[in-house]
């Protein structure tokens, strides 16, 4: 490369980091953007699936973001009464790779890899919009000239919606509130469970030795069960057998509305749209984040290869065509398990029974975690590939 091109990243969240990381791995000048006072997630967990799991390794914060962390030997699926639906193997044969860890975690490894490649990080600098040509417009009235400006800046960004990118912006009928608990001996053998009843759902996941993660689920309009603090009487009585788990929750929480978002196209010539601000999904799969990291891996992959400046629109036009068909493949799947809520306990339990030994529909609900990232390979052999 010639010339050094400039990167503005809005957003300083998993996509925007794993962008930079990857941009300035590939001799980018890259300056992020966080509109908060620092690089921080909610006290929550993560799942990080198989291309995930990839992405982390190409741009150098697997080692960091996985220490530690709970490595997936068995998910299970629970009915109202507490009984096992089907054991689905999340290891062994034919299976894929799955790590819960704190986000936290996940973010700073990502921060570690986009400074050591050489990316500034500007928080407290919140972006507004974007123009066509490659400006970033920041909400202290100044602008910044470059050659990409990527809005990585979320499910709100301010960087689509100035250039009225959006074709859908759905909030979901469900959303999620999620904690974090301390972790004791007889929470079990780590094993990640879904528990279900009615409208209703508690994921528990150990993501650390001393952490569980848990995400309680249920419709926005479940207003006693959607309330922050969480109303531990009201969970306890849907899911007693998890009362010891529930009582351990503390006063911080935070409550989120599952969204969809898609776009008319993903980029305005020199402006790319990703991570949550193109294509956000229900987390039924897991997948909002390692779809997100996947994206940014593959944009850095494509931009590394241009030559001038004018090449870029049609870099980016190549990257939406080579990954949003699987994007949206993960959107789909995501929002078809979301279905289940509005069933029948019965018929759920047994649509779940089908689903997870139906070879087919197991491929579909898989194909993202299974996905190998553009841009996944050792460096040194992507020219050749
Ligand atoms: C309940 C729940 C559970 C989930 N579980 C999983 C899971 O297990 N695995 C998984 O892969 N995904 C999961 N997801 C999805 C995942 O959290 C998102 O897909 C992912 O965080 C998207 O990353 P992002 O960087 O695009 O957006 P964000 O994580 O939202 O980051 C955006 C960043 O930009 C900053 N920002 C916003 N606006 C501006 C602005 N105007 N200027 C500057 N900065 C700005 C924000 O402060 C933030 O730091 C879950 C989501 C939910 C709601």
């Amino acid at each position: 490369m010639t010339k050094q091109f400039q990167a503005e990243i809005a957003g300083g969240g998993i996509c925007a980091l794993t962008t930079a990381a990857a941009l300035a791995q590939r001799g980018w000048k890259v300056r992020v953007h966080e509109r908060n006072s620092e690089i921080r997630e909610a006290g929550a967990g993560i799942y990080i699936w198989g291309n995930g799991l990839r992405v982390l390794e190409a741009v150098g914060a697997r080692e960091e973001a996985l220490r530690n962390a709970n490595r997936g030997m068995a998910s299970e699926l629970r009915d109202c009464d507490n009984n096992v639906i089907p054991r689905v193997p999340v290891q062994g044969e034919g299976a894929v790779e799955v790590f819960a860890l704190p986000r936290q975690q996940l973010l700073q490894a990502l921060l570690h890899a986009a400074l050591t490649a050489g990316v500034e990080v500007v928080t407290g600098s919140e972006a507004v919009g974007a123009t066509p040509d490659g400006r970033l417009l920041l909400r202290d009235g100044s602008s910044l000239a470059a050659d990409v400006v990527v809005g990585a800046d979320g499910v709100h960004s301010r960087v689509r919606d100035s250039l009225g990118l959006a074709s859908q912006f759905e909030l979901l009928s469900e959303g999620a509130i999620r904690v974090m608990v301390p972790r004791l001996p007889q929470d079990g053998d780590g094993r990640f469970v879904e528990h279900w009843n009615g409208t209703r759902r508690i994921l528990v996941t150990p993501c650390s030795p001393d952490q569980v993660y848990i995400a309680l689920t249920c419709l926005h309009n479940d207003t006693a069960a959607a309330r922050v603090p969480v109303d531990k009487a009201l969970w306890t009585a849907s899911f007693p057998h998890l009362a010891s788990l529930i009582d351990r929750i503390g006063a911080s929480a935070r409550w989120d509305r599952f969204s969809m978002v898609k776009l008319k196209r993903w980029s305005q010539d020199h402006v790319a749209v990703t991570g949550d601000a193109a294509h956000a999904m229900p987390p039924n799969l897991g997948q909002g984040g390692g779809t997100a990291m996947q994206n940014g891996l593959s944009l850095a992959h494509e931009l590394g290869a241009v030559a001038s400046r004018e090449d870029i629109p049609q870099a980016l036009a190549r990257w939406e065509e080579r990954e949003r068909e699987l994007t949206e493949h993960t959107q789909l799947w995501s929002m078809l398990y979301g279905v289940l809520t509005s069933w029948p306990d019965e018929l759920r339990t047994a649509a779940m029974g089908f689903a997870s030994s139906h070879p087919w529909l197991s491929a579909q609900r898989l194909r993202t975690a299974r996905s190998h990232p553009t841009g996944a390979s050792p460096l040194a052999t992507e020219g050749a590939a």
